[in-house]
């Protein structure tokens, strides 16, 4: 079972992976974006690490509810309010129990990119956040580590398309050859499920 000591691991793993790569995200936000994914996340997760060690909630729902609406409050660009929504959503599907299975937080986390979906109007392969998080969600039943997998293949296979949602829609074909941003963030909030659950 998973509990809220689980889900702030997940987050401080997050936090500091973004941390590392921030340089990395911001340059892929260079060619099809305005250079600025990784500082967002960077200050969107800093915040989140920060509230959730101030007040650490005691549920599950509680913990992704905070974080969401942390990232919602001090991320400007697109990413804010779709990550928020992701863990906010999630967040609110796993209700106020205490400790909830890896399926029950699967479903939760379908919630969650659904909610991403209806806010930003993506589909797989419009080169999104979407094309790393789909795959996540549908490997999660064979462990956070296939999620993992997933997310990174997911992420590397945005390279080839042609955007059609969010800023590097805005290039049209020229958009091609470069690996999306935020599926490559996306992929890193995957790898910290794993990285919580210690593997
Ligand atoms: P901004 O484009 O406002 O500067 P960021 O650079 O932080 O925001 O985030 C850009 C990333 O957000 C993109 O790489 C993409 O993955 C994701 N994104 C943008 N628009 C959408 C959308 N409508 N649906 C899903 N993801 C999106
Ligand atoms: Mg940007
Ligand atoms: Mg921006």
């Amino acid at each position: 079972m998973l509990d809220a000591d689980f889900f702030r691991r997940w987050m401080t793993a997050t936090a500091a992976s973004v941390d590392r790569e921030a340089e990395r995200l911001t340059a892929l936000d260079s060619p099809i974006g305005d250079a600025d994914h990784g500082s967002n996340l960077q200050r969107g997760f800093t915040a989140v690490a920060a509230a959730l060690e101030k007040e650490p909630p005691t549920t599950p729902g509680a913990v992704l509810v905070l974080a969401g609406r942390r990232l919602i409050s001090t991320v400007g660009g697109a990413s804010g309010p779709l990550y928020g929504t992701l863990l906010r959503g999630t967040g609110k599907a796993l209700g106020d129990a205490a400790e909830v299975s890896e399926e029950e937080f699967a479903q939760a986390f379908r919630a969650g990119v659904d909610g991403v979906m209806r806010l930003g109007g993506a589909a797989p392969g419009d080169k999104t956040m979407i094309d790393a998080l789909v795959p996540a969600v549908d490997a999660l039943g064979d462990g956070f580590g296939a999620a993992r997998a997933a997310a990174e293949q997911g992420a590397l296979a945005t390279t080839p398309l042609q955007a059609r949602k969010g800023r590097a829609s805005y290039l049209g074909e020229r958009s091609i050859g470069h690996q999306d941003p935020g599926a490559t963030s996306a992929a890193l909030l995957v790898a910290g499920l794993a990285e919580a659950n210690g593997e």
